[in-house]
């Protein structure tokens, strides 16, 4: 690699979950520090980060075409960044395989992209996978912009194991930020706009703490502290693990008003035997017992959840028993994955893997499954008046989408400005979104 000026222009394209959103929006503010700004809209950028995923195949196969696209500008090259989940799994071969690449930095180092760039700069490839236990957030610089919907990681890495996943070797172990980091940052967010805060962690229910007085806290107790900050509407929270979940978690969602009616529960499979294949520790009807307790808790919580179809071995009568699921559960929405057997994990050695035409299969009809019960929930939200939180403008002058309690969007023409809460009816219904009339904007 070449010496090059040290970057001035930069991008960030972040794949994947929204710890990675988070982790990018993380990684800008580093750069903005340092006196980079971000390319404009249609501009080459001098320094470029692919913030990677790595739970499924085609999403690291992306990474390199991308690198291929970038590598073929007119111009000079950028100096590319392979960040993320790829980046800490494959980053020896990524240097390998593209020479073209001049850094490799994992999720749990890119607090270090400053002296990485200076490396890089000065000609020496560098690669930084390190994995220190919550290092990075004490290095970032404090958080100064913000969209009013906001990610808070406050949990990273995973202990479960589940036998087809990659993150406990890609995000390391189970940490919890310190609960005094978390109210600082999530009130840093609201003096910077937001208005919404969405904690997130791997198992962000698996987040456990020491509160001001020196009690023991779970994410309930860490929910609660937050309602407390003034300017702060809403609090969410993604993606639970039903084995992490607490009688205080579920009681949380009847007692805190600033606590959205939504739950992420994935589940995966409807099959015992498929569930202890994948190391799940948790069974079919355990799981519809916790989203029944919930529902006491919250009558009109929206429910999500995540499933992957042909996990090896998975029959046709064990799919059958996943759409049972779905049907009992009652999803507001739900994620659905094609099983990517992940190089090291115990699940792709196994025997039975399932023929690719068959996975399709069952997909499709899955998703058909899903679908019908997203449209029902949604035609079940016409006449409801809630409040719409206003993230972005519509195609139409005048038009505005905005999120629902329950996570939906809704479409309405209003006078209005992001950052908004309007109250609204949900006047029509879609598959995958409501038109809402507008009624009044609340006060900030
Ligand atoms: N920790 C959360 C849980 O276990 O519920 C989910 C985190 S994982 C990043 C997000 C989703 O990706 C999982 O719930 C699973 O459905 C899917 N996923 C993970 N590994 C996969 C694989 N090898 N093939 C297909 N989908 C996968
Ligand atoms: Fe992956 Fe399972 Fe951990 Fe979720 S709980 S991140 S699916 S190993």
């Amino acid at each position: 690699m070449e010496r090059r000026p040290l970057p001035t222009t930069y991008r960030i394209k972040s794949f994947g979950c929204q710890m990675n959103v988070y982790d990018g929006e993380r990684m800008g503010e580093l750069l903005a520090a340092q006196g980079l700004t971000p390319a404009a809209e249609g501009e080459d950028a001098e320094l470029v980060v692919l913030n990677t995923c790595h739970i499924r195949e085609r999403a690291a196969e992306k990474v390199y075409s991308d690198i291929g696209r970038l590598l073929k500008t007119d111009g000079p090259a950028p100096l590319i960044t392979v960040a993320g989940c790829v980046a800490q799994a494959e980053g020896k071969e990524i240097m390998a395989r593209a020479p073209g690449v001049g850094i490799v930095v994992g999720p749990q180092a890119y607090h270090r992209l400053p002296e990485l760039i200076a490396q890089a700069s000065q000609g020496i490839r560098a690669t930084d996978t390190d994995m220190p236990a919550d290092a990075k957030f004490a290095a970032l610089p404090r958080r100064r912009r913000s969209a009013p919907a906001a990610f808070l990681t406050v949990q990273e890495g995973c202990d479960k194991f589940c036998t087809y996943c990659v993150v406990p070797y890609t995000r390391g172990a189970e940490i919890s930020r310190p609960f005094a980091d978390l109210v600082a940052e999530a009130q840093l967010l609201v003096e910077a706009g937001a208005r919404e805060i969405t904690l997130l962690g791997q198992n962000v229910n698996a987040w456990t703490g020491s509160d001001e007085a020196d009690r023991t806290q779970g994410l309930d107790g860490l929910i609660r502290r937050l309602a407390q900050i003034d300017g702060l509407e809403r609090i969410r929270y993604t993606t639970s693990h039903p084995n992490d979940v607490t009688d205080g978690l579920i009681a949380a969602h009847g007692e805190v008003a600033k606590l959205m009616p939504y739950l992420h529960l994935p589940v995966q499979s409807g099959s015992d035997r498929v569930l202890r294949a994948m190391n799940r520790s948790h069974t079919a009807e355990a799981y519809l017992r916790l989203l029944e307790r919930f529902r006491a808790a919250r009558p009109d919580i929206a429910l999500s959840g995540d499933f992957i179809v042909g996990f090896p071995g998975e029959t046709e009568a064990e799919f059958a028993e996943t759409l049972q699921v779905v049907e009992a559960a009652g999803y507001a929405h739900a994620f659905s994955f094609k099983y990517s057997p992940r190089p090291g994990t115990p699940a792709a050695t196994m025997n039975g893997q399932v023929a690719a035409e068959v996975m399709d299969e069952r997909l499709q009809r899955l998703q058909a499954t899903i679908a019908r019960g997203q449209l029902a929930f949604n035609q079940a939200s016409v006449g409801r008046r809630c409040a719409v939180l206003v993230e972005r403008r519509g195609k139409r002058p005048g038009q505005w989408l905005g999120k629902s309690p329950w996570l939906q969007s809704v479409w309405f023409d209003a006078d209005a400005a992001i950052g908004d809460l309007v109250m609204v009816d949900l006047a029509q219904a879609g598959p995958n979104s409501l038109e809402g009339r507008v009624l009044e904007t609340l006060a900030a």
